[in-house]
């Protein structure tokens, strides 16, 4: 069946995979782990820290294919013995560790080869997860390359003041900025901290300029841009002469003159540029970077002490694999990346007769998605059945009923070469019965027979068109309408927003069991009982799918899936939809003999803890609860050991996690 593209999302572009070989789905006796390695991709977009292991685990990976892996059903088990459920975040540092060492690889790769005589010093840019222990990782691991941070607002800047070592740290501060603000960041360069104030409005040199005379600091200043270049991808509005942020060509050449006629202008050393995030075409990235670096040697030849190019975020990671140019991939690799950038850099440097600059990126997304998975189990299914139904043909079907002869005459006589007709009589005669039956004319029993009848020929159509060539347009798809629902313990709203917000796409993958194959075919429920809290889009055989091929369910059945390559983005900007509050997150690291540690566990918020941050006030409400079972009592409804007994389940359930608890 050709795959389903992503029709409602405008932002979403179809996924142009390189050629493959034609793969018919297995024989159902023969299945390989290899085989499920293929369905789910995970070699294209597992960045090389996923694999799936001969026992049909899915594995983490410290640094690379040849390195020794974690099963994450291990770590499950491990966590399970420990009282610790799911969903649970991992979040693994090695990771992290290896994805800042490969950034700084690739440059170092690309300055050799270009004979670039700057330096490269990245900035991790907060926003993209301020969790507390991915700051604190992410400087004691960046400190060997003198890894800096950028801040957005006064909070960051105090997690980044407090978090930055290394002596000259680069701070970069973007943002709008109030005298505080500025404050704090001068405070920082007293203590031997870099801070570089990037002036977004041409207000703010004003406010620059007056704390540092009063701090008695000389600061250093950068200019955001607003580049005429412009990407495609979800994030291009954030860039280009539209955006909201950075200063035009007038403005920029208003603040040189202010700086210049202040005596200042000395200050300006770095010009800053963010076309978006999860640019997917390079193309776009090396135009953005000329137009940048002509602004560069404008700025230079103006009398400002250039020094600093800072190409802001954009570096996109390949959510579905497909190494293109869609939304949710990049056509391009880090290596790339860096020979395109520095190329460009260096060429026009060298004709202005410019020193090469040092170059920042403030890449957030690339170093943090492959940094944590989330884990959550199947509490329940709901699958589409074919039910059998037999018609009473002794009897003269009165005139209402006919059409639900009508219907099982469809599905006695489906075939590969009526497929369309019968779809178009099944709507017909349903829907005529749901007539008949809103004026009265058909009882519930005979409208339950009608809609049977009406999924079994869908059902039956749904099969026949995985076994033929040419699908009809309309029935692309109708796989989709017959999935099973498998109802994952986690919410999309707390744990993916993006997912729901603006289709991004993540991998979703069975963690374990991919020795067998799936027999399933399902979309996937969060149990927030929002009809948005589902996820129907998913990488398989390389095409974009509607549907998750799993392992058939039944309860009792431990099933659990990942979602992969969510450390960018996810945690904070995630809400308390039906109170479902933060899940647990724990931290693995890997052990050099293949085994693995918790280092970390940080519980996810009780019910007691999501009902206080929407102001209400768990001990006032256990005292009215309380009060309220005392009138039960003395109305004889219940016992005072009832009473006890109800009450105690109403405090354990305060104390409780909100998701579901085995
Ligand atoms: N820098 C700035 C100014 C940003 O606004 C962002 C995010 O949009 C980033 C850096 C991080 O971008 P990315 O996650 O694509 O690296």
């Amino acid at each position: 069946m050709s795959s389903l593209k992503f029709s409602q999302n405008p932002h979403v572009q179809m996924l142009q995979f390189p050629e493959k070989p034609s793969k018919k789905s297995s024989p159902i006796d023969y299945w390989t782990v290899q085989d499920a390695r293929e369905l789910y991709g995970i070699h294209n977009w597992g960045g090389g820290f996923f694999d799936i292991n001969e026992d049909g685990d899915v594995i983490a990976l410290p640094g690379g294919v040849d390195t020794k892996g974690v099963s994450l059903l291990e770590v499950v088990s491990g966590l399970k013995d420990r009282g610790i459920d799911a969903p649970v975040l991992l979040r693994f540092p090695d990771i992290l560790d290896s994805r800042l060492r490969s950034l700084y690889q690739a440059f170092s790769d690309a300055f050799e080869e270009y004979n670039y005589q700057g330096d490269y010093r990245g900035v991790y840019p907060i926003k993209v997860n301020q969790q507390q222990q991915v700051i604190e990782e992410i400087t004691k691991y960046g400190l060997e390359h003198g890894h800096g941070l950028e801040a957005g607002s006064k909070a960051e800047l105090l997690a980044a003041l407090t978090y930055l070592e290394q002596p000259d740290a680069l701070l970069v501060c973007n943002g709008y900025k109030d005298p505080e603000f500025v404050r704090l960041a001068l405070s920082g360069q007293k203590l031997g901290i870099y801070p570089i104030l990037v002036v977004e409005t041409p207000r703010e040199i004003d406010t620059i300029l007056a704390v540092s005379e009063e701090l008695g600091v000389r600061p250093h200043i950068g200019i955001r841009v607003k580049l005429s270049s412009k990407a495609s991808g979800y994030w291009s509005d954030t860039g280009g002469d539209r955006s909201v942020f950075g200063l035009n060509t007038p403005q920029t050449m208003v603040a040189v003159e202010h700086l210049s006629t202040l005596g200042m202008l000395d200050c300006l050393e770095l010009l800053h540029f963010h076309l978006g995030s999860q640019i997917p075409d390079i193309r776009d990235i090396r135009d953005s970077v000329l137009e940048a670096c002509r602004t560069y040697v404008g700025l230079a030849r103006e009398g400002a002490s250039m020094k600093f190019i800072d190409l802001g975020g954009g570096l996109a990671v390949d959510y579905d694999g497909s190494q293109s140019k869609a939304t949710s991939s990049a056509n391009y690799s880090l290596s790339e990346y860096c020979r395109d950038v520095v190329e460009v850099i260096q060429t026009v440097m060298d004709e202005a007769s410019l020193r090469h600059p040092t170059l920042i990126t403030e890449s957030g997304r690339a170093t943090v998605a492959y940094y944590s998975v989330l884990l959550f189990n199947i509490l329940d299914v709901s699958q589409f059945a074919h039910t059998p139904i037999e018609l009473d043909s002794t009897k003269e079907p009165d005139t209402a009923q006919t059409n639900i002869h009508h219907l099982k005459h469809v599905v006695d006589n489906l075939t590969p070469s009526n497929l369309q007709e019968s779809y178009n009589d099944a709507f017909y005669y349903r829907d005529q019965v749901r007539t008949l039956f809103k004026h009265g004319n058909l009882t519930l029993r005979d409208r339950s027979t009608s809609e049977a009848l009406f999924w079994n020929i869908i059902i039956k159509i749904a099969s026949i068109c995985r076994t033929v060539e040419n699908v009809p347009e309309d029935l692309v798809g109708i796989e989709s309408k017959i999935a099973d629902i498998y109802y994952g313990n986690f919410s999309v709203f707390q744990s993916i927003p993006d997912a729901w917000a603006i289709d991004q796409f993540f991998p979703i993958i069975p963690i374990h069991k991919n020795a067998e194959k799936p027999s399933r075919r399902a979309v996937i429920s969060d149990i927030t009982c929002d009809c948005d809290g589902r996820i129907d889009q998913f990488i398989q055989n390389q095409e974009i799918t509607n549907t998750l091929q799993v392992h058939d369910w039944k309860p009792g059945d431990s099933y659990y899936l990942g979602a992969f390559l969510v450390g960018a983005y996810q945690e904070t900007l995630g809400d308390l939809h039906n109170l479902l509050g933060d899940t647990n997150v724990v931290s693995v690291r890997f052990e050099p003999d293949g085994g693995f540690a918790l280092t970390r566990e940080i519980e996810g918020d009780s019910v007691s803890d999501v009902l206080s941050y929407v102001e209400y006030d768990p001990k006032n409400m256990i005292r009215i609860f309380r009060e309220k079972a005392e009138r039960a009592v003395r109305q004889e409804h219940i016992s005072t050991q009832e009473r006890k007994s109800i009450i105690a389940t109403f405090e354990d359930g305060m104390r409780g996690y909100t998701y579901h608890e085995e």
